[in-house]
């Protein structure tokens, strides 16, 4: 349920309408936005009388029923209006938000040495890259695969944040290292395999790092969107939601199927931030280029690519991975796109 309320409400009135709703066994959430204050209601609402709750206050505009199973997440709990992801790194604050530039975040699948990941990182910052990408703890279908070189990684992505001033995003499979993994990554990454781990949602949820929720595999956009709620629901609402591909019948030229959709459909659906993924979501680095000028098309607040200094020798995803020289051109022809689809030159919002 939210309260909206009138414009000009003294903050005196929300704060006293806030502890009365909270007497009455609920969680109210405030919520200022660009025009008004909302206030965001989740607990046993369903049996709420919405004229009680009209009648608390002479500044309450409108009492409206959030008619989603997700709440937190839902556009509708903001009042339509879109929130922003705002990271510190070292090089200044990055922006996710669909009034705000492409943030393209790149790196290996992989932190596989030093040198690679600081190569990569400056080659990847001289582009326009925002967010150096690299796993140190890898989920692989195999158990004899590359899985990473764990903590000894995450001092090498530290050393590569030192050497660009790149911001960090690095993925976290369990929950006994999110503290750790949080020292160094400026984002955390939830993978498709985990997006419906609860007690791993729960944990990232809990602390304050922001958190990228990669779409599974086979998951629906309510079972993602629902995850979502999982860590928004433990306090942290700095979440970016990450589509890489899912799984259909025809797994014959790509590795996953990219569903583009979701750009407009996320929209009309939530207030966070997005991101799309073409490397994961085609398998195929020559493909990358196509789906990633679509997706700025179309309206995706941010992109995760995969470079590697040298593919046809990387310890995981070589064949969708982008060779720094090549990162360079894409990065140009993106530009072009973004620059014809006017991006952050009038605010994207509902009301
Ligand atoms: C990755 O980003 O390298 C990764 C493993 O992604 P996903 O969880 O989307 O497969
Ligand atoms: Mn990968």
């Amino acid at each position: 349920m939210i309260v909206v309320m009138k414009v000009g409400t003294p903050e005196a009135e929300i704060n006293r309408l806030g502890s009365e709703l909270k007497e009455l066994g609920l969680t109210p959430e405030k919520i200022v936005g660009a025009h008004k204050v909302v206030i965001g209601l989740v607990g046993d609402t369903a049996t709420f009388n919405i004229e009680l709750i009209q009648e608390m206050s002479p500044w309450i505009e409108n009492v409206l029923r959030v008619e989603k199973p997700f709440k937190r997440v839902s556009l509708e709990y903001r009042h339509g209006q879109y929130s922003e992801v705002v990271v510190p790194t070292p090089n200044g604050d990055v922006t996710f938000g669909p009034n705000h530039p492409v943030v393209v975040v790149a790196g290996p699948c992989s932190v596989e040495n030093e040198e690679m990941i600081v190569e990569t990182a400056l080659r990847v910052k001289a582009a326009g890259a925002k967010f150096l990408r690299g796993g140190a703890y890898k989920p692989r279908t195999s158990p004899y695969a590359f899985q990473g070189h764990g903590e000894s990684a995450l001092e090498l992505l530290a050393a590569a944040r030192e050497a660009s001033g790149l911001g960090i995003i690095t993925e976290v499979m369990d929950t006994a290292d999110v503290e750790k993994i949080a020292e160094v990554a400026d984002v955390l990454q939830i993978g498709a395999r985990n997006m419906q781990n609860f007690a791993l949602l729960k944990k990232v949820g809990a602390q304050n790092k922001p958190v990228l929720l990669k779409r599974g595999m086979a998951a629906t956009i309510d079972d993602w969107l629902m995850a979502a709620e999982y860590i928004l629901a433990e306090g942290n609402s700095q979440v970016i939601l990450c589509e890489r591909g899912i799984r259909t019948f025809d797994s014959k030229y790509t590795r996953n199927v990219l569903d583009l959709s979701v750009i407009p459909v996320l929209r009309s659906l939530t207030h966070l931030p997005m991101m799309i993924d073409p490397s994961h979501g085609t398998g195929k680095s020559e493909f990358v280029l196509s789906l990633a000028k679509g997706a700025i098309a179309i309206g995706t607040d941010s992109l995760m690519i995969e470079v590697h200094p040298n593919p046809k020798k990387a310890l995981s995803d070589g064949p969708q991975s982008l060779t720094p020289d090549a990162f360079d051109q894409v990065m140009q022809e993106l530009a072009e796109v973004e620059k014809l689809t006017g991006r952050g030159q009038k605010e994207l919002a509902t009301v």
